[in-house]
Formats: C-alpha cells, structure tokens, sequence
C-alpha cells in the first residue's frame, strides 16, 4: 500500500498521482546572505577595500553617506583605518556649465588614463543641486557609458543629504576610501554654477576648468574666482567648424590670466583647445597634468597644498559639528520659529535674537 498518496493503489487503475517537491521557503535564502554581509567590522571592511573589493567599497561609501548615528560611527571607523593607506592618488577637481561637456570629457578623459596610463580612476561628484531637486546631475553613471562598464573605474553619484559643505566633507571622506582600494587618480566633478568650486578646490591638487568657445563675449560670462583657482583651462569642443572659434577663445582666456598674479603654486595655469567628443587633445591635456603634478611635487607646493587642505577640513568639520549641534538641540528646534516670527515682526532686533538663542544654548 502507497501510504503517501493513497490513489496510487493498484485497485484504482488508471489513476496516478506524482510524488511532490519539496516547497522552496517563500524567502529567498540568498537575500538572508546578503544582508549578513552588512554587518561587516570596521577592520573587515577596511581589509576588504584594502584589496580593492568594489562591492564593499560603495557599502562602506553608503555608510559614510547615511544619516544614522549608527553607520556614522562605523564608517568613521573605517575611515581612520584606511587612512594611512590613503594620500596616493592625483585628485583631480573638474568643472563646467551644464552642457560644457563634462561627462563626454570625463569618459574620453578615463578611458585614456585606464588604457594608455594604466591607471584606476574613480570620479566622484559634488552636486549642489542634489538637494534641491531631490535628483542629481553629475555623477550618474549613465553619462559616461564607456567608463561605466569598465572594471578599472569607479562612478560614484553626489552624495545628496545635507549642506554644501556636509555633502563636500563626504566626498572628501569618499576619497580617503577610494585611495585606499587602489585607485590613483581621482576625479572630483562640480557644475560651474556657484560655491561648489570652493569646496572642489579645497580637496583636489589640479583644478581644471572647462570652458565652451561661444559667441565672443564669454570673457564677461566667467566668474573671475573660477578662473583664478583653474590650474588648466581647456575648450572643448574644438571640432569641425567650431576649431576656429575655440581657439580664438583660448587666446581670450590667455590673455585674461596674464592680469591675474601669478598663482601661489608658481604654476602658470595652461589654456588648450581639445574635443571629448571626437578625442581629439586628450593626451596632451593629461601631459600638461602629469607635468604640474610633477612641477609642484619639486617646489614643494604639492604637500604645501595638501596640508592647507588637511587644517582646512578640521575646522569645517569642526563648524558643521557645532551648528548641526546647534540646531539639533531639542531646546533650540522649539524656541527657533518663535525668535524667528519675533525678528520677522520687528519686536527684536536680528543681533538680540541670534544673542539669546546662543545665551539659550550655552547654558544648556
Ligand atoms: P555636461 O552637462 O557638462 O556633462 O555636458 P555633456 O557631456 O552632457 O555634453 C553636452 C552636449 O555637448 C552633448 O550633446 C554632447 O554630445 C556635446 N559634446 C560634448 N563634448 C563635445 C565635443 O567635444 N564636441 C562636440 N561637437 N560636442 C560635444
């Protein structure tokens, strides 16, 4: 007797029924996995972005960007171990108006530093708009589809959450990691818009600007504070019909540096004309990089600069602590629209009130 199906009786002829499977679980066992993976420790991760892990690298990155106290600490951690396994790559900060050609640049630009100079790049971003607009332009991998797909590169967006300056300090803290997992080159790309170059140039050794030849008045376009931090300038573009205007642009931009003093570097910033589009120039520009590196390296601005950038990010970290401080104290969050509507009203001036809610905190 068949005690499992009963039917299968020889007195029931004609009828058969099949053995069953087993039921998979309704969980997908491997999903279980690969959330273990996330409780990594601060020295697993670092160890494993010490051998170039990709897929930890971007958690580790994730962790950085996280807002909870819990991840901060971890990857705070992380950060102080990879450290002194960071400081070995070229930063490299990039910057244009929307449509200038960043992403067409950045891919024809990686592709040659992978390919011909055999090196690993990852190109970050700081986006002021990301906040705003809850989606960011720069850093999308869609944009620079050839380095996207290649092992030897690693994309990653803007971070999103917070202020300028905390979104700058993560991708400060983002390029930390990276050099730790290898890569020597890094890009740090910004729009060409507003303050973002300040905190680009803040963490980066070269600061290229690009520019677009355009209808001969775009010497008055340029923010001068741009133009002054560029250690190169070049014009894209410098295709077809438009290698003339590019180059008569180029000329413009030479001659407005010769008003600027001389930067601190020693350094005369080099105007070129190129297209990242057809890859034409591409070597020459990343001669005339490799030869600053070299240049400033021997008259000791190179360290010179990288030390001013390491106090610098002290004191911002330490401002960004005390204002967030400052305005997450529960005492301050319920006494702040109040002080605010009695401002707005002219009941107090805007010193008194700022001065209370200091008297208010300090003596928290
Ligand atoms: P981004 O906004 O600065 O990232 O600029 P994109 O890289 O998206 O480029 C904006 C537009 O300019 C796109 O339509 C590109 O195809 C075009 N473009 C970029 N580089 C070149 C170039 O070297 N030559 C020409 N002719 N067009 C280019």
């Amino acid at each position: 007797m068949n005690i499992e199906h009963p039917e299968n009786n020889p007195q029931y002829i004609g009828l058969n029924v099949n053995k069953g499977i087993v039921q998979p679980p309704v969980i997908n066992p491997y999903l279980a996995e690969r959330k273990k993976r996330r409780d990594y420790t601060p020295a697993e991760y670092t160890e494993e972005i010490r051998k170039g892990n990709i897929t930890i690298l971007s958690q580790a990155v994730t962790l950085l960007e996280s807002q909870k106290t819990e991840h901060q600490t971890i990857a705070q951690e992380v950060i102080e171990k990879c450290l002194p396994f960071s400081g070995n790559s070229v930063r490299i900060g990039i910057t244009g108006v929307p449509g200038a050609g960043k992403s067409t640049s950045i891919d024809a630009f990686g592709m040659h530093l992978i390919h011909e100079r055999n090196r690993k790049l990852a190109v970050l971003a700081i986006d002021p708009s990301s906040e705003r607009s809850k989606g960011s332009i720069l850093g999308d991998k869609t944009r620079m589809e050839e380095l996207s797909r290649d092992v030897r590169a690693f994309i990653r967006p803007s971070p999103s959450a917070g202020s300028l300056g905390g979104v700058a300090r993560k991708t400060r803290e983002t390029i930390i990691l990276c050099e730790a997992a290898g890569f020597d080159t890094v890009f740090v790309e910004t729009v060409g818009v507003g303050q973002s170059e300040t905190a680009v140039h803040s963490m980066v050794d070269f600061f290229l600007l690009i520019q677009l030849a355009g209808t001969g008045d775009e010497l008055q376009g340029i923010k001068r504070g741009i133009m002054e931090m560029a250690d190169g300038i070049i014009v894209n573009k410098a295709d077809g019909n438009n290698v003339e205007k590019a180059q008569l642009a180029a000329a413009q931009y030479r001659n407005a540096l010769h008003l600027f003093p001389l930067p601190l570097s020693g350094w005369t910033p080099n105007v070129m004309t190129y297209s990242g589009y057809y890859q034409l120039g591409i070597s020459e520009i990343w001669d005339m990089v490799d030869e600053y590196i070299a240049f400033t390296r021997k008259n000791g601005y190179f360290e010179q600069r990288r030390n001013y950038q390491a106090k610098y990010w002290m004191y911002e970290s330490i401002n960004e602590q005390l204002k967030n401080h400052f305005y997450q104290s529960p005492v301050i969050e319920k006494e702040l629209f109040a002080k605010e509507t009695q401002v707005l009203h002219s009941e107090i001036s805007s010193f008194a009130a700022a001065k209370q809610m200091l008297d208010i905190y300090f003596k928290e």
